[in-house]
């Protein structure tokens, strides 16, 4: 079997052609959707996910604002920032780019910003309403991951699903989406015991690591859906997943490319979040 490979790029473009006509009619309405990034530090990764999502922004006729800062900020002045973002009904997203540097306390920065405007999902407040099944912003990776899987029309009822990984931003509201579709969730990560065992049960895998091509193909159940959340750099250069694309793709029913699988799509649904906070306030306005 050939695995059928999920373009995330076309997804991507046209959902992003959507979002693009949605913010035009509630920029006719008087409503300009508004991402504010704040970037702290130098990180060239950090720099270019920055970068990409504000021009991700201007490209679907969304306002964005950019605020650097050196790496050795008071981060007193970061918090006024966020406390002055979170004030101005001009803006609907706030979001800081990880990681911070060693002396900012991460959780508390996330804490910090208005849960209405909390366009990445990482505030408590947030994950506690995924985890209810009431999402206000569900986190912009799993959640372009459901959406891949709804555009193949996966079956995910009774589904057995693994995620490999179990980080705050991926694979535990990638558990928490799938187990509301009603599939079985396994989460395994850096301690469980015989991975193989766990992953050739999955008609849905999910890694999400940051290991070079770690799950292969004898690792996979023939014709699972396999979605590769991993970007790890090789030392040509080159961008890879966390699955041995090519073994994999000889097993696998469905598999996403790395690069142009999940990747597009995290920014797209960051877009989506953000033109639904901005959608919100209009209709308080209008309530
Ligand atoms: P983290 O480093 O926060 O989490 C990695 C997880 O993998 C941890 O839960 C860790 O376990 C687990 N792990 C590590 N080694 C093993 C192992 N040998 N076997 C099983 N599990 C293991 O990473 P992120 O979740 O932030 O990111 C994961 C990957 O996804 C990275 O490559 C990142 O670049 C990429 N990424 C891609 C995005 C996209 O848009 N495509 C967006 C976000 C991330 P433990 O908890 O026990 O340490």
């Amino acid at each position: 079997m050939t695995a059928r490979i999920l373009d995330g790029l076309a997804l991507a473009t046209s959902v992003r052609g959507q979002l693009a006509e949605r913010a035009a009619t509630l920029k006719s309405q008087g409503v300009t959707p508004c991402l504010a990034v704040i970037l702290v530090g130098e990180d060239p990764a950090s720099a270019v996910y920055v970068r990409n999502k504000v021009a991700a922004c201007e490209k679907a006729g969304m306002r964005s604002i950019k605020d650097s800062y050196a790496a050795d900020i008071d981060p007193a002045e970061v918090f006024a920032r966020i406390a002055e973002l979170n004030a101005d009904p001009e803006v609907h997203g706030i979001l800081v780019q990880l990681p911070l540097p060693g002396h900012f306390d991460e959780d508390a920065v996330l804490e910090a910003i208005d849960p209405s405007k909390d366009v990445d999902g990482f505030h408590a407040g947030n994950i506690g309403a995924l985890m209810q099944g009431n999402p206000r912003f569900i986190p912009c990776t799993p959640y372009g991951v459901m959406k891949m899987l709804e555009a193949e029309k996966v079956n995910l009822k009774g589904a057995e699903a693994v995620i490999v990984g179990r980080s705050n931003i991926v694979g535990k509201p990638m558990a928490m989406l799938l187990l509301a579709q009603s599939c079985t969730v396994t989460v395994c990560h850096s301690q469980s015991r015989d991975l193989a065992f766990h992953t050739r049960r999955a008609d849905i895998l999910v890694a999400a690591v940051g290991r070079a091509r770690m799950i292969r193909g004898d690792m996979i159940k023939p014709g699972a859906t396999v979605i590769d959340v991993g970007i790890n750099r090789l030392p040509d250069g080159k961008l890879c997943g966390d699955v041995d694309f090519e073994s994999a793709r000889e097993v696998a029913g469905r598999i996403t490319p790395v690069p142009g699988g999940v990747g597009p799509m995290t920014i797209t649904m960051l877009l989506a979040n953000t033109l639904e906070a901005a959608e919100r306030t209009l209709m308080e306005k209008t309530a």
